[in-house]
């Protein structure tokens, strides 16, 4: 078994590099957002705080770069990044460009319409600062979302901390987290294929995987992001669970649990946080994907991002009382 595949918590903690924003809700279901209608937030937000956050919720040690704005949306991330037990000493605030922002409105057969503020936004300006090369020196893990890719100063944060991280012995994980059908340019498509090459942990949901491995059908890609020096891969497969797939030929398949779906967003990236606090906690692949599937499906019973990420009690008190599909 590959209970080494990832540096232990001890050796310091997981950091998570990227946007920072809050959302706000649309609560009504409908087409975007050309009349007034009632809104609901401003929720803590973005795919690598929903990760970070619900990976320090179950125990493991996190830490966060990114930056907000000096205004109230910056405070209500911070603040609970802060609460959940998050390293947030490299987290800068901007003294000139406002917290990003996304506006989200459910459609009747579940696809979304947004209004982004991120480009424009202090949360793709952050940079290599000095508390971002004390935290980084002393990390056990680094974890990026190919989110990411698009923002200019996230790119060198992630170069240089990965360089930093592998050298001391630290491992990385990567949740591509880019759509099949997104073309990228060509230099941007070198770094994403860099990323996943050097990950140790990669997190695809659904066909990100074949994204991911350049190649078409789920063995085949498994196989190829093996040969390519992955260690371990977590494919999401959303209301039907989650499969864990290793270096030695190991494979487990996770079903999903029941619950009604209040909001989807953040299931994945909960799911993620949690999969790695645990496995750097020391747990089984299959532990861990048990509290995974818990933290992803918890999530989403629960309107906004973060909302439903959970401590460890009340994980297992979500497995304890909530049926499995078979
Ligand atoms: P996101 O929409 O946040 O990007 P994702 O596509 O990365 O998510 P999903 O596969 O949707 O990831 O969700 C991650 C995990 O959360 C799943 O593997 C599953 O265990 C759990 N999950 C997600 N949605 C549901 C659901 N409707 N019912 C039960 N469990 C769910
Ligand atoms: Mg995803």
């Amino acid at each position: 078994m590959t209970a080494a595949a990832l540096s232990p918590d001890e050796a310091g903690p997981t950091v998570c590099v990227g946007e920072i924003l809050v959302e706000i809700v649309a609560t009504t279901i409908g087409a975007g957002f050309r009349e007034a209608q009632p809104l609901v937030g401003p929720y803590p937000s973005g795919a690598p705080a929903i990760f970070i956050d619900q990976c320090a919720r179950m125990g493991g040690n996190a830490a966060m770069v990114g930056a907000v704005g000096d205004d109230d949306f910056g405070r209500v991330n911070v603040d609970r990044l802060e609460r959940d037990g998050v390293d947030v000493s490299a987290i800068a605030v901007d003294p000139e460009f406002p917290t990003g922002s996304a506006f989200v409105r459910y459609r009747q057969d579940g696809s979304r319409d947004f209004v982004f503020n991120i480009k424009t936004s202090a949360a793709s300006r952050f940079g290599w600062t000095d508390r971002v090369i004390d935290l980084i020196g002393r990390c056990g893990h680094l974890h990026v979302m190919g989110t990411a890719l698009s923002m200019p100063s996230a790119r060198d944060v992630i170069d240089r901390a990965l360089a930093v991280v592998k050298a001391r012995g630290g491992t990385f994980s990567f949740d591509p987290n880019v759509r099949k059908e997104l073309k990228l340019d060509e230099a941007i498509e070198r770094r994403f294929a860099a990323l996943v090459d050097a990950a140790d942990l990669l997190l695809p949901s659904g066909e990100e995987l074949e994204r991911a491995a350049g190649v078409d059908g789920e063995e085949a890609a498994i196989d190829r992001l093996l040969a390519r020096g992955v260690k371990e891969i977590v494919l999401k497969r959303g209301a039907d669970g989650a499969t864990c797939f290793t270096a030695d030929g190991f494979r487990f398949d996770s079903p999903a649990f029941v619950v009604p779906e209040v909001d989807p967003t953040g299931a994945g990236d909960c799911f993620g946080g949690a999969y790695l606090a645990c496995r750097r906690l020391g747990m089984s692949p299959v532990e861990a994907l048990t509290y995974g599937c818990a933290a992803g499906a918890r999530n989403v019973t629960v309107r906004g991002p973060m909302e439903g990420a959970g401590t460890r009690d009340e994980l297992d008190a979500f497995i304890a009382a909530t049926p499995r599909r078979s």
